[in-house]
């Protein structure tokens, strides 16, 4: 009962004078050139198509262009003027996918509602998933194997991934792999990546007597000659196996291995939303609250606004964009220190998945 309890417990602007033309290159590490990541402290629609310049090469086909419509009661998501210029230009397309939590933003047409309320008024509107969702394989995923996406995903040539940067209480920040990776995955693939507390296996203690597998009341275990393997897509985290195994074999996860395992989910979503097609990411880095956007009563920002960059490398926008933040903030983690969880493993791990390059050059377009 001790161990079904604990489990179940676990169950405008900021002057950076010194960002122009800078790398955090280190060539003793790796001869891999650095990733160009661009920069502006105008946090206008201006300043994103003057950033735009510089990434429009990736421009290929049918555009869409992932924003979040904010939820209500929450004002920190990015201003539909912001994107407009950029979006009439292309002749975009405004793309994001239902939540899993009730709110407007559940269900197609509502969520549609709520984007007019808030000023996405411009331009269509595809919710990806209101035509069904797509099984993606996940290449090289340790914590998944498939992705569920929107299904409308594939009318699309080339994303812009248009991105709030700002904290989030579970994976540390949230920026451009959050938006690629939850941000277009359908509810069902949003609750899987949520259900990171499912139990941890210690093989060497298995005897192999199968109770576990006979009482899961989803067969998500399978007894194998390595010890029990628990399917991570069909696991509901009920804990039940922890108190059937009198051998300890079956344990809960700890915090820290949760959030391992969310993030890593989160960033194999991302690679299997960006894999194969044209991606153009913009972070803007404004409102800085630890919270994310999805919630109707969000935290006040810890940090002043700071500005936007625009690359072709997730890996890369990413680490800019959190460097930016913790100088901003003169933190090794700005978002450790507000949200007890650091999300940098993120940017580690895609960049392990081959998503693109952690090294940068921060190029300051307004010293052009
Ligand atoms: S109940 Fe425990 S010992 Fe038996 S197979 Fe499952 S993990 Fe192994
Ligand atoms: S009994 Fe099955 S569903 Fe429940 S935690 Fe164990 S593996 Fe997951």
């Amino acid at each position: 009962m001790k161990k079904i309890l604990s489990f179940a417990l676990m169950a405008t602007a900021f002057i950076f004078s010194s960002c122009q033309n800078k790398s955090n290159d280190n060539t003793e590490e790796s001869n891999v050139p650095a990733s160009d990541v661009y920069f502006t402290e105008d946090i206008s629609p201006e300043g994103v198509m003057q950033l735009f310049e510089y990434v429009k090469e990736n421009v290929k086909g049918n555009v869409g262009i992932k924003v979040h419509f904010g939820e209500d009661g929450n004002t920190y998501f990015v201003p539909a003027t912001m994107v407009e210029p950029l979006c009439k230009a292309l002749d975009a397309t405004l793309i994001e996918t239902n939540v899993a939590y009730k709110g407007r933003r559940s269900e197609t047409d509502t969520h549609i509602e709520l984007a007019h309320d808030h000023g996405f008024t411009f331009a269509p509107i595809d919710i990806l998933d209101s035509e069904g969702e797509l099984e993606v394989p996940i290449e090289g995923g340790k914590q998944f194997k498939t992705a569920y996406l929107g299904k409308n995903i594939d009318k699309y040539e080339t994303i812009i991934y248009f991105t709030h940067f700002k904290g989030h209480g579970r994976s540390g920040f949230g920026g451009c792999i959050k938006n690629a990776s939850m941000g277009m995955a359908t509810p069902k693939g949003k609750r899987i990546m949520h259900t990171s507390d499912f139990p941890e296996v210690v093989a060497s203690k298995c005897t192999g007597c199968s109770a576990c597998s006979y009482d899961c009341p989803v067969n998500a275990i399978t007894i194998t000659d390595n010890g029990p393997v628990i399917d991570r897509e069909k696991c509901i985290g009920c804990g039940k196996c922890i108190s059937t195994c009198t051998f300890d074999a079956i344990q809960p996860a700890s915090d820290s291995l949760q959030t391992e395992r969310f993030l890593e989910g989160l960033v194999e979503y991302a690679k299997a939303a960006t894999q194969n097609r044209n991606n153009i990411y913009f972070n803007v880095v404004i409102n800085l609250s630890p919270t994310c956007d999805c919630g109707g009563h969000p935290e006040a920002p810890f940090c002043g606004n700071i500005g936007i960059l625009a690359s072709t490398d997730i890996v890369a926008i990413e680490a800019a964009a959190h460097d930016l933040v913790d100088k901003a903030t003169d933190s090794d983690d700005a978002f450790l220190k507000v949200n007890s969880v650091s999300g940098k493993h993120q940017i580690e791990y895609a960049e392990k998945l081959g998503m693109g390059n952690k090294k940068y050059n921060l190029i300051n377009i307004d010293k052009k």
